[in-house]
């Protein structure tokens, strides 16, 4: 247990450092991104006058600026900096834009704003989850969401985030080739059901009956820490719910995670 509680100390200060490591890259994002813009503006049409003035005959200007042209076109090939400059532009804000999704993402999953009790939207946490592994999900499975309506959870979304960070990336790793991760919500009688399952590998009951001991691990060394579930299921209890699973080798693996609406002071469960 002390562990554990160290492990999601951790956790919870490596959300921290992401968030704040978000934080600071929004402004020099911001520069660059405007800068960028304005330089387009300023290089443009100074090249395209370039491009122009090189292709008028050369008796029609004056000597020095024809020296001066021909110097410029040895260090620079006009034309096909005229060519290619709109790709390098085009190129750099596609690529500006993703890095700004990229931390938009982490803020959102991290919860930078909202560290604490809150009242959530638990299928926004899902969705923002999953933008942030999509990138690691996308080569295994295809996802399908089916989200019921849900009320208001009073949780710490932050860390519900975390549990199904942990959920939807087991279900990626038990899908050997390729298959489907469903992601399904529900609300029922003062509790929101959220629901992970894959159509990966499955689990013997004997690896069943483990899963949620610290370190139990059967991924190889440097893959697996067998931190993710016993971390999951402190979370999850901490929030006064229940972690359920059903598993069939071969077939697939169903996490349940069940969050009482009112949150921990909501009404607590005793079977497990
Ligand atoms: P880790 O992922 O680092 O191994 P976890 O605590 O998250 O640690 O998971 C413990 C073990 O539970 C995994 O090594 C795996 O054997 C099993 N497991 C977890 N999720 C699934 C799943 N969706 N399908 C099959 N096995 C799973």
């Amino acid at each position: 247990a002390q562990n554990q509680l160290l492990q999601s100390e951790k956790m919870a200060s490596i959300g921290q450092l992401a968030a704040g490591v978000a934080h600071e890259i929004n402004n020099p994002i911001g520069f660059v991104s405007s800068n960028l813009g304005s330089l387009r503006g300023y290089i443009e049409p100074v090249f395209g006058l370039l491009a122009l003035l090189k292709r008028l005959p050369a008796n029609t200007l004056p000597e020095a600026l024809n020296t001066e042209l021909a110097r410029v076109d040895t260090l620079v090939d006009l034309d096909f900096v005229q060519e290619d400059m709109p790709q390098l532009l085009n190129e750099s804000e596609e690529g500006l834009s993703r890095v700004k999704k990229i931390v938009q993402d982490l803020k959102d999953f991290s919860r930078v704003d909202h560290a604490d009790w809150q009242d959530a939207d638990l299928n926004a946490g899902l969705d923002s989850t999953l933008n942030v592994v999509m990138n690691e999900v996308k080569y295994k499975a295809e996802v399908r969401k089916n989200y019921g309506a849900l009320p208001p959870v009073r949780c710490i979304a932050a860390q519900l985030n975390q549990v199904f960070m942990n959920l939807i990336v087991n279900a990626a790793h038990a899908i050997p080739e390729r298959g489907t991760i469903s992601l399904s919500t529900r609300a029922e009688e003062g509790w929101v059901c959220i629901e992970v399952a894959d159509t990966g590998s499955g689990m013997t009951d004997e690896v069943k009956r483990r899963i949620f001991e610290p370190f139990f691990t059967t991924k190889p060394v440097g893959k697996g820490t067998g931190l993710g579930l016993s971390l999951s299921f402190s979370i999850v209890q901490k929030h006064g719910g229940r972690l359920e699973v059903d598993s069939e080798p071969g077939v697939g693996t169903r996490f349940l995670v069940w969050i009482p609406i009112a949150g921990d002071a909501g009404k607590r469960s005793d079977s497990q």
